[in-house]
């Protein structure tokens, strides 16, 4: 995918500097944080930015090294090479995203090693070939700390290969100006918006098991946008997505209410 139309990202701190550092250096870069926090948003801009195409994946438990690098495919009575995602980024000299890292298979996520040192190499073991990457080729994965347990996480040998950019909400003003961009409402509702969910946050690790994402903050802002009650917007796009548990529900909505 490349992207005509530079996508809107406002910067919360250097990160544009990091990446375009680590750009210019042909480094690896892993984008943490949790779920809608700007992360694809970034780095949708910088591929732009840097005028480069940007192929994204998502990665999966059934996510195998074919799926990523390529398999035979029978064509007719004939076999052909069909390149997978990460094989066509490595040629076309793309950013490479994968998306979640971390739920993809240990075995498949090997792959990319040889592409993460200052080899920069991609085997494509089933066809016998080696390519080498050109220097605009950059791999960028995600990856949300806050998901990880002792069973599921990257190993070390894998997380140190990446430079890391941490994202994180952001702060109250820079959110609000956000939501008002992305929804175009109006910069009182925003902030209230905002307000709100800074109250959900503090409640993490306290029956909530994440943050209510910027990207949820701007749903419910579209749903007023487009006439909802300031209330239902935020039950219906902040509160019910991120808790199943009534009673926790119901105290947000309290919660919510005296803010409004
Ligand atoms: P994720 O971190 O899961 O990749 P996204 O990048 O999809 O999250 O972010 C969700 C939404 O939040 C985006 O579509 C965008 O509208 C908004 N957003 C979050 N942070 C920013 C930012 N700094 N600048 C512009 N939009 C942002």
């Amino acid at each position: 995918m490349r992207l005509t139309k530079e996508p809107f990202y406002l910067p919360v701190g250097r990160e544009i500097q990091l990446f375009e550092a680590a750009a210019a250096g042909r480094l690896p870069v892993m984008l943490k944080g949790p779920t809608g926090c700007g992360k694809t948003r970034f780095l949708e801009h910088m591929a732009c930015r840097l005028g480069r195409p940007l192929v994204t994946v998502a990665c999966h438990e059934d996510l195998t090294t074919a799926d990523l690098v390529g398999r035979y495919l029978l064509k007719g009575d004939e076999t052909v090479w069909v390149d997978g995602p990460l094989t066509t980024a490595v040629k076309r000299g793309a950013i490479c995203y994968l998306d979640e890292v971390v739920e993809a298979r240990k075995d498949t996520v090997v792959v990319i090693h040889p592409l993460t040192d200052d080899r920069r190499i991609l085997p494509l073991e089933k066809k016998g070939e080696i390519i080498k990457a050109p220097d605009e080729f950059m791999l960028v994965v995600s990856y949300n700390p806050g998901y990880q347990t002792i069973l599921k996480d990257l190993k070390q040998s894998t997380k140190q290969r990446f430079v890391a950019l941490e994202f994180d909400f952001p702060p109250p003003d820079f959110e609000a100006e956000i939501v008002c961009r992305e929804a175009g409402v109006d910069a009182g509702t925003a902030a209230k918006l905002v307000a709100v969910a800074g109250k959900m946050r503090a409640l993490k690790n306290r029956g909530l098991e994440e943050g209510v994402s910027t990207r949820l903050v701007i749903y419910a802002a579209i749903l007023v946008k487009k006439g909802v009650d300031l209330n239902l917007a935020i039950q219906t796009a902040m509160i019910k997505p991120v808790t199943d548990d009534q009673v926790i529900q119901k105290s947000l909505e309290e919660i919510a209410a005296t803010l409004l």
